[in-house]
């Protein structure tokens, strides 16, 4: 028989998971492995709060299986390294994103895209190599292989970091593949949310003009005098739509629910792309005939491999980029999952878990 999820391993650790669709989260006591040859140990002290969270313990996308810990923009310090680990040492700030595995032989983990493997194992809700379910960052340890382990910079403060971990490197990664990361180059972010205000700053520190498309007219005077967007349109106003057509040499589109594709693609130049990294529950619409005349692009990317996330946090601590975050306790979870549904933060919430966990163990 199975044993329990606080009797498979021996390290005892304490998170908080939803049990089922309702996504309600409270207090669970599950283990970790314990620290293997490959593998680093660490306390987590933040972790964000990234949209995905969401979807999965609500299960929107039919995929989830409870009880599941969410949390996938983890960062901590390194309380324990095993005997084969030559990058960390006890004491290091290190984060951990989305994977907690692949197989390192195919072609995309040969070629540093480890996110694209088949087998590629996430850091909550999969299974992992010894058959046990893995658990996220809403927890008070972490231990990973140190291939799947990010190195955080000194300048930038642990809190703020979180998010550039997932939210970050899912609008770097589209911005450099697709080749719209040209000095003078106009971009479009489609959703001001934790991944658009990312994606501001990303750009912007790239030398791109940003315009954001927003269903949300209030957000206007703060992405443009905070944010440092060059421009903002309205998605609902056709007037301000009709006005920027065929101006974008790329859109990068964050938006988490369904929503027309057809006017974005009017925004691109001949030649333009649109990339898609929200993930509705549902398909869209694609009208073929404005991609045609326009030899226009619609594409998908999927946060990014070991080797661009490290080279995306060095640029991030360079530009000194991090995330806009509220930063909260564990019991406030329920009602940021709740705020987040309505697009009511700005704009990533982050879990002070170091100062707020263990009370409720
Ligand atoms: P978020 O903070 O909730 O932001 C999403 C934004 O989308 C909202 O702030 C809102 O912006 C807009 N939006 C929401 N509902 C809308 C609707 N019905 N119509 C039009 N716009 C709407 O979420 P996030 O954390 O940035 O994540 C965004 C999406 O990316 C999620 O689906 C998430 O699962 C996905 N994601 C994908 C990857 C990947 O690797 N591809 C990685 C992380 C997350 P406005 O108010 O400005 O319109």
């Amino acid at each position: 028989m199975a044993l329990s999820p606080e009797n498979e391993h021996p390290l005892k650790a304490f998170g908080w998971a939803a049990r089922d669709s309702s996504g309600h989260l409270s207090p669970f006591k599950f283990s970790r492995r314990a620290t293997r040859e490959k593998d680093v140990t660490f306390k987590v002290l933040y972790c964000g709060i990234c949209h995905t969270d969401l979807h999965t313990i609500k299960n929107d996308w039919g995929l989830t299986s409870y009880p599941v810990v969410p949390g996938h923009e983890i960062v901590g310090v390194v309380t324990e390294v095993g005997t084969e680990v030559t990058k960390f040492k006890v004491g290091d700030k290190v984060g951990v994103a989305g994977m907690a595995g692949s197989c390192g032989t195919c072609a995309n983990c040969k070629n540093d895209l480890e996110n694209y493997c088949p087998k590629m194992i996430m850091t909550y809700g999969a299974k992992y190599y010894d058959g046990t379910i893995t658990y996220g960052g809403y927890s008070d340890i972490m231990v990973s292989n140190e291939h799947f382990v990010i190195k955080i910079p000194d300048n930038l403060p642990l809190d703020g970091c979180a998010p550039i971990l997932c939210a970050g490197i899912t609008v770097y990664s589209p911005l450099k593949y697709y080749g719209i990361d040209k000095v003078g180059m106009h971009v479009g972010v489609v959703g001001l949310g934790g991944l658009g205000h990312m994606a501001i700053k990303f750009a912007k520190a790239m030398g791109l003009k940003v315009t954001i498309i927003s269903s949300s007219p209030n957000k206007k005077k703060e992405a443009m005098n905070h944010l440092g967007a060059d421009g903002f349109l309205v998605s609902h106003n056709k007037e301000e739509m009709q006005s920027a057509m065929g101006t974008m040499d790329g859109i990068i589109d964050t938006v988490s629910a369904v929503h027309a594709l057809l006017p974005l693609i009017g925004l691109l130049k001949t030649h333009g792309k649109l990339v898609m990294v929200g993930a509705p529950e549902k398909p869209l619409e694609l009208h073929i005939f404005p991609l045609l005349m326009g030899r226009k692009i619609v594409g998908g990317s999927c946060v990014g491999g070991v080797k661009e996330m490290q080279e995306m946090i060095d640029f991030a601590s360079k530009h000194n980029i991090i995330a806009d975050i509220e930063l909260i306790p564990i019991n406030y979870v329920n009602t940021a999952m709740e705020r987040l549904s309505k697009g009511d933060v700005k704009y990533r919430f982050v879990i002070d878990i170091a100062n707020s966990l263990a009370s409720f163990s």
